[in-house]
């Protein structure tokens, strides 16, 4: 117990610290609150004895103001808690949500593409949004509560010990019950919610992959899959919900036999004599308060239960150490076109399953590298490999002629462009979707590279310039376009290293010319791996690398190896690249 205690009060400090004054006087009120719950009674009980007393009317009309007064008060300081608690829980859950996505970003692909994006989702916003009772309400609430609670039965103690002695043993009693009960309620909700998680993790999939799901008619088997899914949500929802029902009567019950035997009590105290019939009231209406904070204190051992769960998943996100880490030396990249070796590389997705076997070759700088090979056999996992999004299990990859571990991160992927196979365009103006949000580059520059990569025609056709806006997975543009569009990226990051891994679509023949044209200029003074699948591209490179099952086939210059007839490249130069894509 000692170990979660210390956890939870780290997890406190870090995000409450910044906003101690308002967690202090969030406090403060709670007090204030909890003494003038305890006030409203005592003021019911003078003004029923006064009554009987044949007191004045206005000693009575004095009470009942101070009555209303009480109660005013006490309803402004519940709002303005509310509304204290609610900032300050979405303060330190924003700032959570805020580490946790920064964290995320910095953790290496595999780590991401082992999880869908609604499970993300679900690690970032969903344990974090169950996290904001915690954080707003847990201790102080608890505290609170708990002083009411003593507060009551000590109000009840000191009208008379006998009920103050029945109120106790029934808080205990009625306390450890609904503790009881709700375990039978929790395992249900946990059980909901993994379902839903499972669901918003379906969806997310194949909303994302609609226009394949469509195009390859499996809308019938997502139907089926999404009935089958979305049954047990049903179920599962009616069942947590019936369990929390039962579980509310049952509460409601014991309150009202609570209240039954409070008046009982007090009715056979008053008819000995021993108390008056305002503290009758007092029993009853204090009986009445007390459901109150032993509901919450009962909730909030509860959250506590659902937060436990979810700090421990927030802690081992934190804790997940991005595979590829920052090298102590964090060499810069030279600059200008950069020269790109692999020295005998061992690499595979999953330890013991090598992907690239043994690979080598080098690139001079300024000079092109074609790349060929049947789908499957390592081409992008290559690339990946220079841009370190992975490490190698053996061997070596230098750029510029330091191993690509030892170069600074950042720095590695300035001097590093690529153009992968499908682009990924954001539901941004144009000019965020070239410069990735950086706003230090201006617009000048940005026509000049739309122009250089022959997007001129389509820019005239913008309604607003580089203000348009493009949608999500490039709405509106087509496959050659989006291919301009990643050119013209790489454009703005001048780096040193160009990869193309081309898509294999077709293009049709205009629009393959813009794009030949686009990659001969920015291939200019840079050097280049071209992955290709078209046999225009593959026609600039100075050498090629054949791959076949993640191993070196063929490697030479290309001139060389197109001219010896017995070379695989001449072989495929005369049946086209058909060969390589199948
Ligand atoms: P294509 O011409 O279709 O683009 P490729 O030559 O680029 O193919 P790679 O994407 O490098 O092929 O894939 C090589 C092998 O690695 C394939 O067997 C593939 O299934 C596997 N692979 C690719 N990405 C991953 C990944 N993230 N996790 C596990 N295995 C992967
Ligand atoms: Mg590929």
């Amino acid at each position: 117990m000692n170990l979660p205690v210390k956890r939870y009060l780290a997890l406190l400090v870090t995000y409450l610290k910044p906003q101690w004054g308002k967690t202090l006087f969030m406090g403060a009120l709670l007090l204030v609150n909890v003494g003038l719950q305890l006030l409203g009674p005592q003021i019911v009980r003078v003004f029923i004895d006064t009554i009987i007393a044949r007191g004045s009317s206005a000693t009575l009309a004095l009470y009942a103001l101070l009555l209303v007064g009480v109660t005013l008060v006490d309803e402004s300081v519940s709002v303005a808690t509310t509304y204290l608690s609610e900032s300050v829980a979405w303060t330190a859950t924003n700032q959570m949500r805020t580490d946790l996505v920064a964290h995320c970003l910095s953790l290496d692909m595999g780590f991401h593409k082992a999880r869908t994006a609604g499970e993300m989702i679900e690690r970032i916003d969903g344990d974090v949004d169950a996290l904001s009772n915690f954080f707003s309400q847990f201790v102080l609430f608890l505290l609170s509560n708990v002083i009411l609670m003593v507060g009551v039965l000590i109000a009840v103690y000191v009208a008379d010990w006998r009920a103050g002695l029945v109120l106790t043993v029934f808080s205990l009693i009625t306390l450890l019950i609904l503790l009881r009960l709700r375990r039978y309620a929790n395992p249900l909700w946990v059980s909901y919610r993994q379902l839903v998680a499972t669901f918003y993790g379906f969806l997310g999939e194949h909303l994302a992959a609609t226009e394949d799901m469509r195009a390859n008619e499996a809308t019938g088997y997502i139907m089926r899959r999404f009935y089958q899914l979305l049954r047990p949500l049903l179920r599962g929802n009616r069942r947590a919900r019936m369990a929390t029902s039962l579980s509310s009567a049952t509460t409601l019950t014991i309150f009202v036999l609570g209240s039954a035997l409070m008046m009982g009590l007090g009715a056979y105290l008053w008819s000995i004599g021993a108390i008056t019939l305002g503290t009758v009231y007092l029993f009853w209406s204090y009986t009445d308060l007390l459901s109150q904070p032993i509901q919450q204190i009962r909730n909030q051992l509860q959250d506590l239960q659902q937060a436990e769960a979810c700090i421990q998943r927030i802690e081992q996100l934190f804790s997940t150490q991005s595979a590829i880490q920052e090298s102590e030396q964090s060499i810069e990249p030279p600059s200008g076109p950069l020269t790109v070796a692999f020295h005998n590389v061992t690499f595979g997705y999953n330890a013991g399953e090598p992907v690239l076997h043994e690979v080598s070759f080098d690139i001079a700088p300024g000079k092109v590298l074609g790349i060929l090979g049947r789908t499957g056999s390592g081409k992008t996992t290559l690339a990946r490999l220079l841009f370190r999004l992975y490490d190698t299990q053996q061997g070596e990859v230098y750029l510029g002629g330091s191993p690509v571990n030892a170069l600074a991160l950042r720095g590695l992927r300035q001097r590093v462009g690529i153009v992968t196979q499908d682009v990924q365009l954001f539901n941004a103006p144009v000019r965020d979707n070239l410069t990735f949000f950086n706003r230090a580059i201006d617009d000048a520059q940005l026509l000049q590279v739309i122009d250089a990569v022959g997007l001129s025609a389509w820019y005239q056709t913008l309604p607003a310039g580089l203000d348009s806006m493009l949608g999500a997975d490039g709405q509106g543009l087509s496959a050659g376009e989006a291919q301009l569009l990643a050119f013209a990226r790489v454009f703005l990051k001048d780096p040193g290293l160009v990869i193309f891994d081309e898509a294999s679509s077709r293009l049709d023949p205009a629009t393959e010319r813009r794009i030949e044209r686009a990659v001969s200029s920015i291939l200019a003074n840079r050097t280049g791996i071209v992955i290709a699948h078209r046999l225009a591209t593959i026609q600039r490179a100075d050498d090629i690398l054949i791959l076949e099952g993640g191993r070196i086939c063929e490697y030479g210059p290309r001139e060389a190896l197109a001219a010896d007839p017995h070379s695989r490249f001449s072989h495929l130069l005369q049946v086209g690249l058909e060969e390589v894509r199948a």
